[in-house]
């Protein structure tokens, strides 16, 4: 492994478990095994293409990252950068793990797996997606409709950061840890839960 810039989005210190909806990547110019400068780098763009075009003018080589929909996948990878997607944990760890070849470790895996129960589940929102990230993800938390939520729980086994819990029947969206990316809106049977 020569020189080259590895893109991790983040949130938190850990990995954005949805880069269509990440606002900020960790930069990291790498040489071999060694780190050489890391900086951190707002995203600005919303939408596949723009934020696929983002991505490509910070001459990346390789996107690590999590959850991530199929079309912005297609345009990162149209750009000739390696995109690797469903991992999850602590930014620095990841960025090492990668350099070390031991990113295929379980403990470094979003719960489904790539092409596992989770990513064809994700893969049935991903138009949801496209619609969420061209409003403000700042502004947007999941809101349940208690008259029609009957706790199946179905949208907290989608919730790729676990915001949300069964209680007292029904489902209850932590809104400090909802990210607005839609999963659980598209997943809930009865139009119980959107985002706006
Ligand atoms: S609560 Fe819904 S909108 Fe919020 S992060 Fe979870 S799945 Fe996404
Ligand atoms: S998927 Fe819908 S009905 Fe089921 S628990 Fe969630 S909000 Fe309620």
């Amino acid at each position: 492994m020569g020189e080259m810039k590895i893109a991790i989005p983040q949130w938190q210190g850990r990995v954005s478990p949805v880069f269509d909806v990440a606002c900020n990547l960790l930069l990291a110019d790498v040489d071999g095994e060694k780190v050489v400068r890391t900086e951190n780098c707002a995203l600005y763009q919303r939408g596949p293409a723009a934020k696929a075009a983002e991505v490509a003018a910070l001459k990346v080589d390789v996107v690590v990252c999590g959850a991530i929909s199929l079309p912005l996948m297609n345009m990162i990878s149209a750009s000739s950068i390696r995109v690797i997607s469903h991992v999850c944990g602590p930014v620095d760890e990841i960025l090492n793990a990668f350099l070390q070849n031991r990113l295929s470790d379980s403990v470094f895996q979003m719960p489904g797996g790539r092409g596992g129960g989770g990513r064809s589940r994700y893969r049935r929102h991903e138009a949801r997606v496209g619609k969420c990230v061209n409003k403000e993800v700042s502004a947007m938390t999941a809101q349940v409709d208690t008259d029609k939520c009957t706790g199946c729980g179905l949208c907290v086994e989608i919730c790729p950061v676990e915001a949300i819990k069964i209680s007292g029947g029904v489902a209850e969206v932590d809104e400090d840890i909802c990210i607005g990316c839609c999963a659980c809106e598209d997943e809930c049977p009865n139009d119980a839960i959107t985002v706006k």
